[in-house]
């Protein structure tokens, strides 16, 4: 008999009844180091009070009433996101793949606007994750996602992750943008160098092709930048976040120059949903933490800490960890055992983990992590190796 809960995940067996910063609680008050922040969303950690009183505020105030109507939280949240990036308008919805289908239809509308729209297709990257809908799947391009699901989506040209003379190839007359993570994140935790970021802008400038890059998971301060591409000094045409903005809300945006976004006008995108009043007040509230004085520092001296004592456990069990890879509190182990063995014994350590490709385990900490969590999380991790070898000999 099916479950009531369509079975497409692999479920833990644990399901945590109250979070407080960086722990999460079971009924029974088991207590969990929470290195995974929900997948790169609870950017903030659990009950953030900032967050809990912007949230119960809104909610007894107005919930919804739809894109019919002015949403002063939508303009607020727009002129902050504006004032600290590239962009300059927004467009919200409520989860990644939708800021992602947001850029897809801009990148081609352009280009359409434009007077060409035979430019629709888009060049993508081995490795990468930009969601589940149809066309997401298909510029993810990976088979375990597509197979099934009728035809993929036209439009996507795959390149390998490091190979410069394919992706010039895969350049024509019909493209109409590059789509790439500054970090991947599902992939396995694969940063483009800058000097790579750079190289990808001035190929966009010499073929009039849009950047658009895909910062859902690496966004919002996760690389102790508030945005990834910052470290490499460009900026794209058209930005797809998510995940982190919300604090665990369910939002998204698809941020733009007034050049990429000039085809999209009244009528020709919308969302019930994206941006209500609810999401605006958190993603409103998360801001308000990310972008005070110090914070994005205190992210990149944790990710330091946290890469050092990551370059050490490597270093001590050498038959467990193949790699350190990442950026600030975006960081990945390339495993030597199943990926999912080690997220097993993390587990059993009560530290929550999560597995990406490449046989790599994510470490994605809410970003108020502190200097004694990371210790804590290490010596657990360090336990969970142990355990690993042992079973191994
Ligand atoms: C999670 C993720 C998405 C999809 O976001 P959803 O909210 O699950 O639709 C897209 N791109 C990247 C890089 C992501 O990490």
């Amino acid at each position: 008999m099916i479950a009531p809960v369509l079975p497409t995940y692999n479920r833990a067996p644990v399901a945590f009844d109250h979070g407080k910063g960086m722990r999460l609680y079971t009924e029974q008050g088991e207590e969990y180091l929470d290195f995974g922040a929900g997948v790169a969303v609870t950017s903030l950690g659990h009950a953030h009070p900032h967050l809990v009183e912007a949230l119960t505020e809104q909610a007894s105030k107005l919930w919804h009433t739809s894109n019919l109507y002015q949403i002063p939280g939508q303009e607020k949240l727009a002129r902050r996101l504006i004032d600290n990036t590239f962009a300059d308008t927004v467009f919200f919805t409520n989860s990644g793949a939708e800021a992602l289908e947001c850029s897809i239809k801009m990148a081609r509308k352009y280009h359409a606007a434009n007077g060409q729209p035979e430019r629709f297709r888009l060049v993508t990257f081995e490795g990468a994750f930009h969601g589940r809908t149809l066309a997401t799947i298909a510029a993810g391009g990976q088979a375990k996602y597509l197979e099934g699901f009728g035809p993929k989506v036209e439009g996507f040209d795959q390149v390998p992750f490091d190979d410069w003379a394919a992706l010039e190839a895969a350049i024509g007359p019909e493209t109409a943008g590059i789509l790439i993570e500054p970090v991947q994140g599902e992939g396995g935790l694969r940063p483009v160098s800058p000097s790579r970021m750079r190289k990808l802008r001035e190929t966009c400038d010499a073929n009039g092709i849009l950047l658009v890059l895909d910062e859902v998971q690496c966004g919002i301060g996760r690389t102790g930048k508030l945005f990834a591409h910052e470290w490499s000094g460009i900026t794209p045409d058209i930005m797809a976040i998510a995940k982190g903005i919300g604090g665990g809300f369910p939002m998204g945006a698809c941020l733009a120059t007034e050049r990429a976004a000039h085809g999209m006008t009244a009528g020709t995108h919308g969302s019930t949903f994206g941006g209500n009043p609810l999401a605006m007040a958190v993603g409103n509230a998360v801001l308000d933490v990310i972008l005070a004085d110090g914070f994005l520092e205190h992210v990149r001296k944790a990710g330091l800490v946290l890469k050092q004592r990551l370059a050490q456990l490597r270093d001590e069990h050498p038959a467990i960890i193949a790699e350190v890879r990442g950026e600030g509190l975006m960081m990945g182990l390339k495993c030597k055992v199943p990926n999912t063995e080690f997220a097993a014994a993390a587990f059993a350590e009560k530290l929550l983990v999560i597995g990406a490709g490449d046989n790599v385990v994510r470490l994605l900490p809410p970003l108020i992590v502190s200097d004694e969590d990371i210790s804590l999380a290490a010596e657990r991790l360090d336990k969970a190796c142990r355990a690993l070898e042992a079973k191994a000999s």
